[in-house]
């Protein structure tokens, strides 16, 4: 009750709901109750967690924050949700994003923006936007993201929560719509490294429903959490910490970061990554592609908006899919078709899996010398509410540091490291080998 009251007093003016699940919420909530009352409760029960609004929910609306699914009611739920149930939890809602999870600013969604809770005129980053923005301001106790190019991590930075992006593989994704389907990833967003330690648990594991996912042991995190970073070796990549255009309030930020975890006992070496600076380019190629078939689905025919008028069966797809997908939605299926087309193809989707694989490589080579890889998590703090909205190429820069660990499949985090002058959070990231989240928690932790 506590936290719905919270959502109706203060979300009108931070948007980080899209729907906000009052009745279920209560009902899962007396089903909590009656297990703590019977001395069955877990880590989870009845704890009050929001979930990205493209998770998949049965009996809640799932819209992609997009006008294409405003009133899709999923005929089933994604493993995700059904495994947080499963462990007590009290699903609060269906957090904002930007549309289909295309964005770094949560400004893109048919439901209208989302405020970072620190200061209203500012972006909460994205696309996970309404994930993060909710945890930060106790509008829920934790929540769900996915991330493809860095939309549980950026949006985690600019609003001053943990949050961790897994492995590729180690969470499954079914029932998740699908953006960039090698890219993507669900993941916990947390006031604490604890909490989200205990979220990574309830969410891991292999799911015979994902083919994707990972047939791997899980650790358990919260055991495995500690003070001391004895024997641990962090890479600070040459690339980012000298990177150009870095504000100097992050630069000076991640530099005092980087001392915390030394005077916790762990060495620091310089290591490379010399294919950092085709990244962008790379993942805006792959991410879009897969995009664009990936949504070739939403035809108006099957399920989503349709056009109340078309004169024929080709109007039909092209005025539902015109006025049912926003600019960004629409410029990113454009773009992907166009690279993946005969006679492009070979020029720019091939050429972007080579640089990928290069990009892959050069983490492999990094951590044959340390353990975790430490660095920004954003070029600068939130910028302004529409700032940057209507140029498409900045935005995209701003997954600068984000996006290679999507392309090689690694996991990454989040941790506050501070407050810019203007009061706006700043984030750390940590960048683990493959299925090693147990480290990069227990760094976050001796750093939190
Ligand atoms: N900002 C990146 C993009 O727009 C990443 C988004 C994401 O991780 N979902 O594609």
């Amino acid at each position: 009750r506590q936290t719905l009251q919270a959502i109706s007093e203060k979300d009108p003016l931070i948007n980080s709901y899209i729907t906000v699940a009052e009745e279920s919420a209560m009902a899962d909530a007396r089903l909590a109750d009656e297990k703590i009352r019977k001395g069955e409760a877990g880590a989870l029960t009845g704890i009050p967690l929001g979930l990205k609004d493209l998770i998949l929910t049965r009996g809640i609306r799932t819209t992609c924050a997009s006008r294409m699914l405003e009133n899709f009611d999923p005929p089933y739920s994604g493993t995700v949700a059904e495994k947080l149930k499963d462990a007590g939890a009290v699903i609060t809602g269906k957090l904002n994003l930007d549309e289909f999870a295309m964005g770094s600013s949560s400004e893109t969604s048919w439901f209208g923006p989302v405020k970072n809770p620190w200061n209203l005129s500012h972006i909460p980053g994205g696309s996970s936007g309404g994930s993060a923005a909710a945890v930060a301001a106790g509008l829920c106790l934790g929540s769900l993201g996915t991330d493809t190019g860095g939309s549980i991590r950026q949006p985690a930075a600019h609003c001053g929560v943990v949050g961790l992006k897994p492995s590729y593989g180690r969470v499954s994704r079914y029932g998740v719509v699908a953006f960039a389907s090698s890219l993507d990833q669900v993941g916990p967003m947390a006031r604490s490294v604890e909490d989200c330690a205990i979220l990574l648990q309830a969410i891991a594991g292999h799911d015979p429903k994902d083919s994707t996912s990972v047939n791997v042991p899980v650790p358990d995190y919260y055991s495995l959490l500690s003070k001391d970073l004895k024997g641990l070796t962090i890479g600070l990549p040459v690339e980012y910490h000298g990177a150009e255009g870095v504000h100097p309030e992050i630069r000076s930020a991640i530099g005092e970061a980087v001392r915390v975890l030394e005077a916790s006992g762990a060495k620091t070496v310089e290591v490379r990554l010399p294919h950092m600076a085709y990244a962008v380019a790379a993942y805006y190629v792959v991410a879009s592609s897969e995009a664009s078939t990936n949504l070739a689905r939403f035809d108006g025919i099957r399920y989503g908006y349709r056009t109340p008028e078309a004169a024929s069966l080709l109007e039909l797809y092209e005025k539902s899919r015109s006025e049912g997908f926003g600019e960004e939605v629409r410029r990113r299926i454009l773009v992907g078709t166009y690279a993946l087309s005969s006679g492009y193809y070979d020029a720019y989707y091939n050429k972007a899996l080579k640089v990928r694989a290069l990009i892959a490589k050069d983490f492999t080579d990094a951590f044959a010398g340390c353990d975790l890889i430490a660095a920004p998590v954003t070029p600068a703090p939130a910028f302004a509410l529409g700032e940057v909205a209507d140029d498409p190429l900045t935005m995209y820069l701003a997954d600068i540091f984000t996006i290679s660990a999507n392309l090689a499949g690694i996991p990454g985090m989040s941790v506050p490291c501070g407050f810019s002058a203007k009061g706006l959070p700043m984030g750390l990231q940590l960048l683990g080998k493959p299925f090693d989240e147990a480290t990069l928690l227990k760094a976050a932790y001796a750093y939190e």
